[in-house]
Formats: C-alpha cells, structure tokens, sequence
C-alpha cells in the first residue's frame, strides 16, 4: 500500500507543480525518483481510441484497432441502462489490453440543438435520460477498475467557437436542464474524473468556474475524483487550481506549471492547495496500478457481438405502415444506396475509432437471403453530395423488379464533425432526390438512415417504413440486417425529438451566437419541454419507437393519494404484450404540475424502464419518486424547492402517448412564497416560441444584463481571441496561414475529408493561448505574449519577446520565424 501523503512529502515544489499538467497528449506524469508510474487516458467514448506513433502530438488519424461499439446517440436510444453497462465493461476490458487506465467519456452534454457538430457523441436532449445512461458508462467502465471522464463539463452544447464562447444561461435552466445530467452521473457513479469544458459559462471558463468545479461538483455533489481539462482548454493556470481543476491537458505545460510555482513563491496560492492537487492526482495513479495485468486480451467477438447487440436495441423504427417489416424472406429485394456497401457508422473527431471489423448492411443481409433474391445499385455518390440523375434512374429501375425496396440513406461523414456544427438539417438532395424518385415508382420502400443526429425527411408519407439506425458502430451493419429480418425486434426509442424542420426548434434565433457570447434565450424550453409545451407538430416526438408487437399499459397506482416532499412516491402499472412476438418496451413515466406558480415545461421525464415480454406475457412495471421528480430550481432560494399542490404522473410509450395517468398531491414544507419574480416571468409562461421573449425578460431571468457581444477589434485582442478573428492584423493573418498549411500538410491525403474539416475549423476556433499547447513544442508558452504583441501591432516588441522566449525555451520557432 503506497503512503501517497508521505510521497508527497518527499517531493520538491517544482516536482508537485509538475504533476499539475499531463506528461504528453495521452499520458500523466509519473516521477521516476519516487518510483511513480505515468498512465495514460484516451479517447472515449464509444470505442478506445490509442494513438500509435508519437504521443506529443495530436494524431487522429493511426491508432490501434478496437471495437467501434454504436455511438452515444444510438447508445442513449436502447434506454437499456444494463446494456450500457455491459458496453461499458466492454470498454474496460479493451483499455486492460491496450494499458489505457482512463477512457475520455462519455459525453454528458444536453441536445440543446439538432445542429450541434458533436450530437452523435452525446446522448439526449433530456438531462434525467442523459444522466441515467452516463451512470450506467461509468459504473459498467468503472466496474472492472478503469476511469472515465465525464465531459465536457459544462453547457459546451455547440461547436461554433467552442474554445471561447461564452455560454450565457439563466440558474434555472443551468441546474434543471445543462446540470441536471452530471449531477446523476457523478453523484450515481463517482466517475474517475470529469473533463473541463473549453468553454465559458456566464462569463467564466469551465475550467476555473469556482461554481462549478468547487460549489457544485465537490461540495454540492460530493464529488471524490478529480477534474481535468479538456485539451487545450487551460486559460488562468492558478484561477483554475484554486477552482479545482487538476491537471491541465495535455501537458507538458511547463510554462503554467511555473505559473504554480510563482503563485505559492508570492503568496496568492496556498501550497495546501497544489498538495491537494497531487494527492488526488496520486490516488487515481495509484488506482489504476491495481488493475493492470500484462498480456490481457480481451474476446475480439464477444465485443462484436456485443456491439452488435446494442446497434439493435439502439435502432428505432420511427414508421412501419401495413406492417411492412420485418420483411418476408421470398421477397426480392432492390437494396439501393452506397451506405448499403460502406457503413456510415461513427462521427469524425477525437471519437474516431479504428474498427476491428466493420460489417456493411450489405453483406449482411446476404447472409438471411440468396444473392438472386437481392440486387444492389448506388443511387448516389459516395464523394460529393450532387444529385446524379443516372444513379437515380439505375436505382428507380432495380425497385421496379422488386418486391421491396431498401433505400440506405444518411449524413455523409463531412456532416457529422467535431469542431463544426451542421447549418442545416437536410439529407443532402442526391438521398432526398432518389427517395423521392423510388417512392413515386414503388409502394413498398424502406428507407434505413445512418446519421448521429435529427434530420428532416420531407418524402416520409411517401415511404412506408423508416428504421433511423443511428450510427450504429462497426456492427450496426447486422443489427439493422437483423431487425429487418425480424430476428430482432426493435425496441429503441428517440432520446431527442425530430422536429419537422429547423425553424422549429427553440433555440433557432439563438445557435450558434456569436462572435463572443451565446444566449440561452429559451430557458428550460429544450425539446419536447419546448414542443409539448407550446404543442408544436413534430416529426417524430421524445421517446417514440415502434415494435413489431404491441403493448398494453393498466393498472396505473401510486402508494398514496398525497405525500408529503420528503416522502417517496411508488407508482406501478401493468404492462402487456398484447401482439405475436417477444418484444421490449421502454415505459416512460413524466410528470406535469398541474396549476406551477412558476413558469416549468408541460412535462418532464422522471422515470423509464426497459421490460421484456414474450407474446402474451404480462409483467408489473414500478418506479419510485423522490422529491427532486417535482422539483423546480429556485432563483430566490438559491436551492431546489416543491411547490405544493398536485402533479400529474403521465406514463405512456412517448412524451406523445401518454397510456395512463393519475395525479398526487404533494405538500411542501418550504413556503411558496419564497419563489422569486424571476421564476414567474410571464413571457416564459405563455409563449409560442423563444423569439417572442424579449431580451429585457431573459436579462431579469439572468439577473444580470447581457454581456458584450461584439468581435475585438485590432489593438484589443488578447489570448482568448480566436484566430479567425485576427484577421485584422497582419501576423494575425500570417498565423492562420501558417497553421493552415500545417493542417493541409497533415491531411494531404483526404483534403476534403471529416478530419481535414475539423482540424480547419479547429485553427479559426483557437485561441492564442491554446495555440501555445496545442502546438506542441513549435510554439512555446513564451511565445504567446510576443505573438499577442505582433498581432496587436506592436510588431518591434513582439519581435523581442518571441526572440527572448525562444532563447529561454530552448526551443525552435521553426515556421514562425518567417
Ligand atoms: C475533445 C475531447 C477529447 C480530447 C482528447 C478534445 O478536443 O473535446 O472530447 O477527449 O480532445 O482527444
């Protein structure tokens, strides 16, 4: 047993402050004079992803083979929080092999737009359903002795400048919707660490947001593991110590951990502090050591299968008219679509995985039916997004020959990027055009979608079936060959609504923002909290999935007709497979307050569970309540707070079939009174869209008014301004090129590809001082404040800075010089 105070004791201060950044991009710092090992952490979440080759720079491209479980989005779909686990062991197992000790994930980030770059990698537009399957990672990773990191920490719910944006939303909505999430995850599974979010929120980085990182995390949710930030993420080294964000990533970051040293030297920084620091940061080292065993392997198809398995209960039928699936195996089928023959199966970005085997839906389906019963045509581009007339005439013609046609649709891979948010929610027109032409031929069409996120599917009464088969992994390929085949049953639900187009999702007039900030203008309203409440048609709502059964819902009770809020509520119910097969179903339970005093969404998700039945089979269903189920966040109080009077408890197969109902009266020992003005404001309890609330309303709901929203200008700038807004400035200018060229070097061989869109974007995201990181050794911490002088005009003195830098460093400005 190592005695990790008595370590700390023997250490030099410059030692301790080391250990504040990591040892490269993939590894933490170990120190061989005490005999302290280094570990590494990776990429996360659905797949491990290892980098091989050199662990000081960002390589996302060459990494070692894993499984390519189904992405967050598809995850989140199953509802199967057991089924999670067991990918989250699956998980473990592969980072025992590989010697990883921590796994960058998941991702607990709130859907607040269809639009977000980095949907896939996330699981729900609702925080409780977010929340439940982030525990069940985490617990399932954790379960086999490896760390996660919960991320990204917080309200990072976009791409668009997510280095710098200031993310700008009011108490409620952070506690009841953008919180909400991690604080099941980390009060329910205590992960290893949680990862800083690159953003700001309400003028704060994440990364040293003393609210979050020490008021919330530590001590309002117990948090016992230690916080890291995402890479590149560091702005104030000391603030975010202070604040509690450990180790700063990647590392090595020389140049802040000085920035320790200088701070405890001077007095503005307790040593106490950074002895904190290390102990946490030696107690997950130290952890880790326990479980690593050399020569582990883990069962390459058991994890296929597996990944298999949750591609399926991941799936969701959205529409299934004349029960045209499962299909009949005598029909000959037209299987159209290049995504048939090369699966669209993960997002582009730090997700990437490298998959052990990756199985198309193709060559699947060839294993249920002769190739004589299946003819396969293009029906569009693989590269580029035109509409090509010809593909589409080959594809119209092989439906006529069918019985059936399966059309395989999706995002290309360009649309789904880390580091870029989609701006629109369309199919490209060559899918959307050939859907069309094939539904207007044949009256049997099957369209299978491949895509992380919401889309908008202007031919869906035309078709008569549509399986959205999420990014589904390496195999997703047979699961979605399985469910069409019927050997499995779907049974996932949408863990975010489909809106009918974009303008009608609530944050519309609000995402991106920009240049500086982003406003949160609608509050609470985030998805079906938004659609139900203002009873805004969809095209596919919260919760929603078919069977290839049915089901019954009766016998809804509560254990009494009144509690008081201390109280636990018991609901139950009866459910029955009420069709001819075996199936799951995913039983939502929501609650409505029926007369707030304060302004709250027409419902809320409390509580869901998976049941299986066999054909026939009945079971009982229950859930229990505690008071957070009807409580509000209250901005007088500064705490959550029931309100008394009755609630609704809804249960039903989607936020739009709602199957049984009753009510409970539940008594509050907090006096209504207390609530604030705030939390009434009458636009936000009667309106038809956020853009009806005036910015005066959401500055009373902040408390505070909006802050300034305009680009720097030259002579301004400072470490947080993004490259792309230097532009102004001729070293500004030369930078970005620099860079540019760099990235073109680095993606020379697919330049038009996801990872060559990401890292562009990348550069114009990056702000001067994670230039400094993310550089690696081409542009030290030093450099940072001449590079800020030269763009800012004062060319002569950042010219002397950087030459200074350079010669403290050591280190070479290669390029830069120029
Ligand atoms: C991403 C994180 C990821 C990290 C390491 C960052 O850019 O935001 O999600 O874990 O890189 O690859």
């Amino acid at each position: 047993m190592v005695d990790i105070k008595d370590l700390i004791a023997q250490m030099t201060l410059e030692e301790k402050a080391s250990f504040c950044s990591g040892k490269d991009f993939w590894h933490l710092k170990g120190l061989e004079r005490l005999g302290i090992p280094s570990i590494m952490v990776t990429d996360g979440p659905h797949g491990l992803r290892v980098q091989e080759g050199d662990p000081t720079r960002i390589g996302l491209t060459e990494t070692v083979s894993a499984t390519c479980f189904p992405t967050a989005s598809a995850l989140a779909a199953t509802w199967n929080r057991e089924l999670v686990f067991e990918v989250g062991q699956a998980l473990a197992e592969e980072c025992q092999e590989e010697g990883v000790s921590v796994i960058l994930g998941p991702g607990a980030n709130i859907k607040r737009s269809p639009l977000c770059g980095r949907n896939f990698e996330y699981f729900s537009e609702d925080p409780y359903l977010s929340g439940e399957i982030a525990k069940s990672h985490i617990n399932g990773v954790q379960s086999l002795g490896i760390g996660t990191s919960l991320k990204h920490y917080a309200v990072n719910n976009q791409e668009f400048r997510r280095m710098t944006i200031n993310a700008v939303v009011d108490q409620r909505a952070l506690r009841e919707i953008y919180l909400a999430g991690f604080e099941i995850a980390v009060t329910g599974a205590q992960p290893w660490t949680v990862m800083g979010a690159y953003n700001q929120v309400n003028g704060t980085y994440a990364c040293e947001h003393p609210d979050l990182l020490e008021n919330l995390l530590q001590e309002e949710w117990g948090y016992q593991g230690l916080a890291i930030s995402d890479w590149g993420a560091m702005n104030q080294r000391v603030e975010a110590l202070k604040a509690g964000l450990t180790i700063e990533m990647p590392g090595p970051s020389p140049a802040n951990d000085a920035k320790i040293i200088a701070a405890i030297r001077n007095g503005r920084l307790e040593e106490a502090v950074l002895d904190q620091a290390v102990e946490k940061t030696l107690g997950l080292i130290y952890k880790a050591q326990e479980v690593i065993e050399a020569g582990y392997t883990y069962d390459r198809e058991a994890h296929h299968a597996l990944a298999r398995k949750a591609a399926g209960e991941g799936a969701v039928l959205l529409k299934n008219q004349d029960q045209i699936l499962p299909l009949d195996e005598k029909f000959r089928i037209a299987l159209i679509g290049e995504m048939a023959r090369v699966p669209r199966y993960q997002g582009a970005g730090s997700s990437l995985v490298n998959p052990s085997r990756l199985d198309s839906i193709h060559e699947e389906l060839l294993k249920f039916v002769g190739e004589e019963q299946i003819s396969y045509t293009p029906g569009y581009p693989l590269k580029g997004l035109d509409v090509d007339p010809d593909l589409i005439e080959g594809a119209v013609a092989a439906a006529r020959e069918a019985d059936v046609a399966v059309i395989c649709a999706g995002l290309p891979e360009t649309y789904e990027v880390e580091g870029l948010d989609r701006d629109h929610m369309r199919l490209p027109e060559s899918h959307n055009q050939l859907i069309a032409a094939v539904a207007a031929e044949h009256n049997q069409v099957v369209v299978v979608l491949s895509n992380g996120s919401p889309l908008e599917m202007p031919w869906v009464d035309q078709v008569q079936a549509v399986l959205e088969g999420y990014l589904g992994g390496q195999a997703g390929g047979g699961a979605v060959a399985d469910i069409l085949y019927g050997v499995t049953n779907p049974s996932g639900k949408l863990a975010e609504t489909f809106p009918l187009r974009l303008e009608d999702t609530p944050c519309h007039d609000f995402f991106p923002g920009g240049p500086r900030t982003v406003e949160y203008r609608e509050s609470l309203y985030v998805g079906y909290r938004f659609y139900d409440t203002v009873e805004k048609e969809v095209l596919f709502p919260f919760g929603h999935g078919l069977s290839y059964t049915t089901f019954q819902y009766t016998d809804l009770s509560t254990s009494a007709p009144r509690i008081s809020e201390s109280e636990i509520l018991n609901v139950k119910l009866k459910v029955k497979n009420t069709g001819s097969v075996a199936g799951k179903e995913i039983v939502q339970l929501y609650i409505h307050p029926t007369n707030p005093g304060v302004f709250r969404p027409e419902k809320e998700l409390k509580g869901f569970t998976k049941v299986a039945l066999q054909a026939g089979e009945e079971k009982e269903v229950s859930f229990e309540l505690d008071r957070r189920a009807f409580a509000y966040f209250s901005t007088a109080l500064n705490d959550w707070q029931v309100e008394t009077g009755e609630y609704q408890v809804l249960v039903g197969a989607s936020s739009r079939d709602i199957r049984c109902q009753t009510v409970v009266q539940v008594e509050s020992r907090q006096p209504d009174a207390a609530s604030a003005e705030r939390d009434r404001i009458p636009s936000y309890l009667n309106f038809s869209s956020p853009a009806e609330i005036s910015q005066e309303d959401f500055e009373f709901l902040l408390g505070s008014t909006l802050p300034e929203n305009l680009p720097e200008k030259k002579g301004r700038y400072t470490i947080n301004t993004p490259l792309s807004d230097l532009g102004g400035s001729l070293a500004g200018s030369r930078l970005i090129n620099l860079l540019e060229k760099q990235v073109g070097d680095m993606v020379r061989d697919e330049p038009d590809g996801p990872i060559a869109l990401m890292m562009r974007a990348s550069v114009k995201g990056l702000p001067l001082r994670a230039v400094a990181v993310m550089g690696g050794e081409r542009i030290s911490g030093g450099m940072v404040e001449g590079l800020l002088a030269m763009v800012n005009g004062r060319f002569i003195k950042g010219l002397i800075a950087i030459l200074r830098a350079r010669k403290d460093d050591g280190h070479s400005l290669n390029k830069v010089d120029s």
